[in-house]
């Protein structure tokens, strides 16, 4: 077998190597190898000792990330059904909603696989290659997912907008096995989706708000909610099931909205309960302050706001105005369930961006719950960019 390139790096990716750290940007590279895109190559210090095995990837900032920091590892179809497997185990441990037959396996760099996510719904996995070294693997993963995880079929969706950054096409279709069907039901603790894999956001289902969905129920009997950013209706499905007077459910696409609607017939919710509106929230919340219609519950899940730390200004006035709106509308005693999935937004500037809404529209709002990403999309502790979904429950005097 050939000996993979080295390539030298600088005394400060040393520090951060020495961390375990998975990720090498462009500037720490003393030169560029001249290798394939995600080839594997021998990440090394200075003075020549041994750090890290890596991917390369010539278009992104982020040049290397790391597969291995053991130096007799070898990087083959070994190693990743190690990993696979050590991930799929992890999934056991994990506190999830039971039954739950769609969630993460394989959250990427928290489990040890850089640029790799796999999602299970139902007897279906769905990938994301993210990276040019997931891409160049991309075989071998599906070969041995396929051999550790029964499934009907494999189903490739990576069209997510980073793939640009390392220089891949956007690409989606059947890896291994059988097409997934239009629509497919999963089961997320007592409430039954409705999932489109191939044309759904992201894999098909905002997984990581999975349990925190479940946490509108205590505060919504006899309620009047607002879910805004609803995508197929989770939040509200579950208000509704905990015996909401009326959930009205808010997103800009009116396609998402249809499996919503769905979505309620599925788990025999009546209809007579709710309200379906296509509409951007900002104007709408705009509206209903105008109209002063009042909420007992109000959801915010917006798309992220921060995707570069150059958005950052503009993402945080988009905050503030949306919790602003939120707050002038709920009713006293009432409670404002948020969230922020930029992760380029630390937890306490998302906290202090919410006082500052409650602030400006004159009301005491206590946080009484700190919410996250659910359990199956870990955060490794080497790599706290993984923690990107933050949220707080906050009830409002
Ligand atoms: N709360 C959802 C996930 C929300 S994802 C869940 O738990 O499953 C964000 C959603 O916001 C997407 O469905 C997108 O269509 C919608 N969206 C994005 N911008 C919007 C806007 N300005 N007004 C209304 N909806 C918007």
């Amino acid at each position: 077998m050939n000996t993979p390139p080295t390539v030298a790096v600088t005394p400060k990716a040393e520090k951060s190597l020495s961390r375990r750290h998975p990720w090498i940007f462009s500037g720490a590279l003393r030169q560029a190898p001249t290798v394939p895109e995600g080839a594997t190559v021998a990440v090394r210090a200075p003075d020549g000792r041994f750090l890290a095995w890596g991917a390369y990837s010539p278009h992104s900032q982020i040049r290397i990330r790391v597969w291995s920091f053991e130096e007799k590892e070898a990087i083959d179809a070994a190693f990743f059904r190690r990993r696979l497997s050590e991930a799929l185990a992890a999934r056991g441990k994990m506190p999830l909603l039971s039954p739950c037959t769609a969630l993460r396996l394989v959250h990427a760099e928290s489990d040890g696989l850089p640029g790799l996510i796999v999602d299970r719904y139902g007897d279906f996995l769905v990938c994301q290659f993210l990276s040019a070294g997931s891409e160049r693997w991309k075989e071998t993963i599906v070969a041995e997912l396929g051999r550790i995880h029964p499934c009907q079929g494999i189903y490739e969706r990576s069209d997510a907008d980073v793939r640009a950054k390392e220089g891949l096409p956007a690409t989606r279709g059947v890896l291994w096995g059988a097409a997934p069907p239009d629509l497919l039901a999963i089961q997320a603790g007592e409430l039954s989706l409705w999932v489109d894999l191939a044309r759904g956001h992201k894999t098909g289902l905002y997984l990581d708000q999975r349990e925190n969905q479940t946490r509108v129920s205590p505060f919504s009997p006899d309620a009047e909610v607002l879910n805004c950013f609803c995508y197929t209706g989770g939040f509200g499905l579950w208000a509704l099931r905990a015996g909401a007077r009326k959930v009205t459910q808010v997103d800009a696409s009116a396609e998402v909205l249809a499996l919503a609607r769905r979505n309620a017939q599925l788990n025999g919710l009546e209809e007579n309960r709710l309200e379906h509106v296509a509409a951007n929230v900002f104007e709408l919340l705009r509206t209903y302050r105008d109209s002063r219609r009042q909420f007992d519950l109000i959801v915010l899940d917006p798309p992220k706001f921060v995707a570069s730390a150059g958005q950052m200004d503009k993402g945080c006035r988009g905050y503030k105005d949306i919790n602003l709106l939120a707050f002038k509308l709920l009713r006293p005693g009432g409670v404002l369930l948020t969230f922020s999935c930029s992760g380029l937004m630390a937890p306490p500037l998302f906290q202090k961006i919410v006082a500052d809404a409650a602030a400006d529209a004159g009301r005491t709002v206590r946080a009484i719950g700190h919410l996250h990403q659910a359990a199956d999309h870990p955060v490794s502790l080497n790599f706290p960019e993984a923690h990107y979904l933050k949220g707080l429950i906050c009830l409002a005097a």
